[in-house]
């Protein structure tokens, strides 16, 4: 870290241990309730909040306020708390347990542009100074490794048969392509997605992840709700274009998400309108459909994706728009969206006995 990035560092780190914390009366910091802080080139502050269970919701609105604080500290651009709650005792096994959250990305069709939204939000919650993964489950059309320029790489196995994610473009990753012939069955396909997917999280080294997204096969059948229903999920995102989504195709997904007990962190408009050089928009597939939607259904929309060249190259050159060209127009969407998910994450996640996320 360069002295510049140190000395923002620290007047965080004093801003926060001047918030006292609710269980102990003395500072954030000193009380231990901070970690993970870092600064990130461009003044990116982040860290996470480690709330006692019992006395979680206190820390809601302190995360906002220790949001604040941190913002005022010359230099700071951005900055993103992330609060989690821990009870007493933690029991969970294998790869989750060191996965804070696991975020399912999903559509009702496929062609809406899943997998490219998958990929940029990927980019984006690393742009934030999360450590980020992305497994690609989408076992009918794997295309992760075409997004991500991985397609020629293979995963190694390393000890004990857990095998090593990729690296690509500060994000890990794995796809079901990778261990499913492209060439078999359909039927089987789906039936060797849901057998691997446990597999895929707890049997790869994906070292300690705050976030993980899953790229999901599209639609909302029995191979998605298997899927969904073997990992706990901290929320879904979904995906469609104005025109595609009909209110029963989201409600058919809420219902997916409602039994696998993971709620919706929000719909994502892909494709909404194309804007020529002089800025005039054109909404090629309709208008507002998936906002409307997510209003009719009550859950929340977390924003507009258009159409754009600069986009469909990036998937066509392997890295991610969010990663090569952070400060376009599109990528500073993608992270406004990953932004929103996030807050959600916080506000919508039900507890659960080990450990929960409010
Ligand atoms: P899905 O995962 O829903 O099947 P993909 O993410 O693979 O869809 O997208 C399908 C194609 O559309 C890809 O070639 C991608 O580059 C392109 N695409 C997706 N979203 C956009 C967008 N907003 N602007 C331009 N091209 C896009």
């Amino acid at each position: 870290m360069n002295n510049q990035l140190a000395v923002i560092k620290e007047a965080v780190e004093a801003q926060l241990n001047a918030i006292k914390d609710p269980a102990t009366g003395k500072g954030l910091l000193l009380s231990g309730r901070i970690s993970g802080l870092e600064v990130r080139d461009g003044g990116k502050v982040s860290f996470t909040i480690e709330a006692p269970a019992d006395v979680a919701e206190h820390y809601v609105a302190l995360r906002e306020r220790a949001e604040t604080e941190a913002r005022k500290v010359e230099g700071v651009s951005q900055v993103l708390a992330v609060l989690t709650a821990h009870g007493p005792k933690q029991t969970s096994v294998g790869g989750v347990a060191r996965i804070k959250h696991i975020i399912a990305v999903a559509s009702a069709k496929g062609g809406v542009g899943k997998s490219t939204v998958a990929v940029n939000l990927a980019a984006a919650f690393a742009s934030l100074g999360l450590k980020t993964g992305l497994l690609d489950l989408d076992v009918y059309g794997p295309s992760a490794p075409t997004l991500l320029g991985t397609g020629a790489r293979r995963p190694q196995m390393s000890r004990d048969k857990i095998l090593d994610p990729l690296d690509a473009h500060g994000l890990k990753t794995m796809s079901i392509g990778y261990l499913v012939d492209a060439a078999s069955p359909m039927i089987w396909r789906g039936a060797m997605a849901t057998s691997a997917v446990r597999q895929m999280i707890d049997e790869v080294a994906w070292g300690d992840l705050d976030v993980l997204l899953l790229d999901l096969p599209p639609g909302t059948g029995d191979v998605q709700l298997t899927l969904v229903q073997r990992v706990p999920l901290a929320g879904a995102v979904i995906v469609s274009t104005p025109q595609e989504v009909a209110l029963a195709d989201v409600r058919r997904g809420l219902a997916m998400f409602d039994k696998a007990k993971a709620p919706i962190l929000g719909v994502v408009e892909n494709m909404a309108y194309f804007e020529t050089p002089d800025g005039k928009r054109t909404h090629i597939f309709g208008e507002g459909g998936a906002r409307r939607t997510a209003e009719a259904a009550g859950v929340p929309f977390l924003g507009e994706i258009p159409i754009e060249v600069a986009l469909r190259e990036s998937c066509d050159a392997g890295a991610p728009l969010v990663t090569t060209q952070p400060t376009s127009a599109v990528s500073q969407r993608f992270i406004a969206i990953a932004q929103a998910a996030l807050a959600n994450v916080a506000r919508l996640s039900k507890p659960a006995p080990s450990i929960r996320l409010i």
